[in-house]
């Protein structure tokens, strides 16, 4: 019967009733040890660092959600990228997707280097280029798909062969698709990432990263790295995104539906140059897409005719639902502009390289109705027209 179900059914009755007391909703456990009967006999868990039993009904939640062995959640979605890191040692190098997040790039750029832990970005979204770029260094092969903000598309299955038959270890970052659309490892991919923050969590209001691997040995080599370095999530954070992984399916369903509008209208004004959204039978890589996900997610990229930044910005600060901050995947909208954002650092002539326009905007499509959105979203791109009306007018009276 459990085969024939639903994912959302499935995972709904996958959270347990507790055994103890019948709560319908999983206890938090505020507790930073457990009495022993014995010296070494007790209950399961010992010391809070190593195990918690509400971070443990997560992290059962979130293996059976990935279609993983283990699951092990973090502080921070850096801090699991961190831990995935730890796997390897100096003199080994790592296969890097070239647009990752700007975090990740900065952990292995900055921190892992000085340790002997060198990095090549390649463009993933060919598998060939991860093929002619592999070295007998090459451990971990990493790739984010979609991207941030481009939504590029990597074809997870065509990946995962290549690093199999190199003997690399292939990490998804999965925070974008998340599993209500996209299981990495039923693709072949070895290991799972996620930021939690955004759509498992899902409603902006709390911090915290999750792995999740196919393999119970790899697994436990990752729990000891946690247990030895100590980034774990605290119990409460453990309950909010337990409590936000409860609605993922339908939540997610809902942004997808509203960002594919969003998209659609955007494709038809005038003032918008380029829409990013694999779901829109323009975006390149469509197909693969359409093939290894349920669904094309909740963010939205978009350039304007006008190039630049001061019309970027006219549009930020003219939306009234869509909220200017940095981070995605909460139940209310957001939008950011890269240029001046979560991309600053990197030099202009970089950015534009990779695809990132002065005027490209970011949009995390929420839960509000997409029609509310779409009427949003066109007074502010009328907005810009206004501000270019008043422009060519002073042009004309000077
Ligand atoms: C936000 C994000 C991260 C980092 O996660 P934190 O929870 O902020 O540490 C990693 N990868 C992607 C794709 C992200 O969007």
């Amino acid at each position: 019967m459990f085969n024939k179900m639903s994912n959302a059914t499935q995972l709904i009755h996958s959270i347990p009733v507790d055994p103890l007391t019948g709560a319908i909703s999983v206890p938090i456990y505020q507790t930073s040890t457990f009495v022993q009967e014995a010296p070494g006999v007790n209950k399961g868990y010992d010391y809070a660092r190593t195990g918690n039993p509400t971070r443990a009904t997560l992290e059962d939640i979130i293996a059976k959600l990935e279609k993983g062995s283990t699951g092990i959640a973090f502080g921070s979605g850096l801090a699991a990228i961190d831990a995935i890191v730890k796997l390897l040692k100096s003199g080994d190098e790592i296969l890097a997707v070239d647009d990752i997040y700007g975090g990740a790039f900065r952990l292995f750029t900055q921190v892992y280097q000085q340790f002997g832990i060198t990095v090549k970005f390649v463009d993933t979204t060919k598998p060939e280029n991860v093929f002619e770029a592999i070295t007998p260094k090459t451990k971990l092969i990493w790739i984010e798909t979609p991207t941030n903000p481009t939504l590029k598309i990597s074809d997870i299955a065509a990946i995962a062969k290549i690093a199999k038959a190199q003997h690399c270890l292939l990490c998804v970052d999965n925070t974008f698709a998340s599993p209500a659309l996209q299981q990495p490892l039923s693709l072949g991919a070895d290991i799972v990432i996620h930021s939690a923050t955004k759509y498992l969590g899902g409603h902006s209001d709390l911090i915290a990263g999750l792995v999740i691997t196919k393999d119970e040995l790899l697994g436990q080599k990752i729990k000891f790295l946690q247990n030895a370095c100590g980034a774990i999530l605290s119990p409460f954070d453990s309950w909010l995104v337990i409590r936000g992984i409860e609605t993922l399916h339908i939540r997610v369903k809902q942004h997808c539906e509203n960002a594919k509008a969003i998209a659609e209208f955007l494709e038809t004004h005038p003032a918008v140059d380029k829409v990013f959204y694999p779901g829109l039978k323009s975006h390149p890589n469509h197909d693969i897409a359409a093939k290894q996900a349920k669904g094309f997610g909740g963010i939205v990229s978009f350039t304007l005719k006008d190039d630049t930044e001061a019309a970027a910005t006219t549009v930020v600060t003219s939306t009234q639902l869509f909220k200017l901050a940095e981070s995605l995947g909460g139940i209310k909208s957001l939008l950011s502009h890269p240029a001046q954002m979560t991309h600053k650092t990197i030099p202009a002539e970089k950015r534009r390289a990779s695809g990132v326009a002065d005027s490209l905007i970011r949009l995390s499509v929420g839960l509000e109705e997409a029609e509310d959105l779409i009427n949003d979203l066109e007074q502010a791109l009328n907005a810009l027209a206004h501000t270019t009306v008043i422009k060519e007018k002073q042009l004309c009276l000077g």
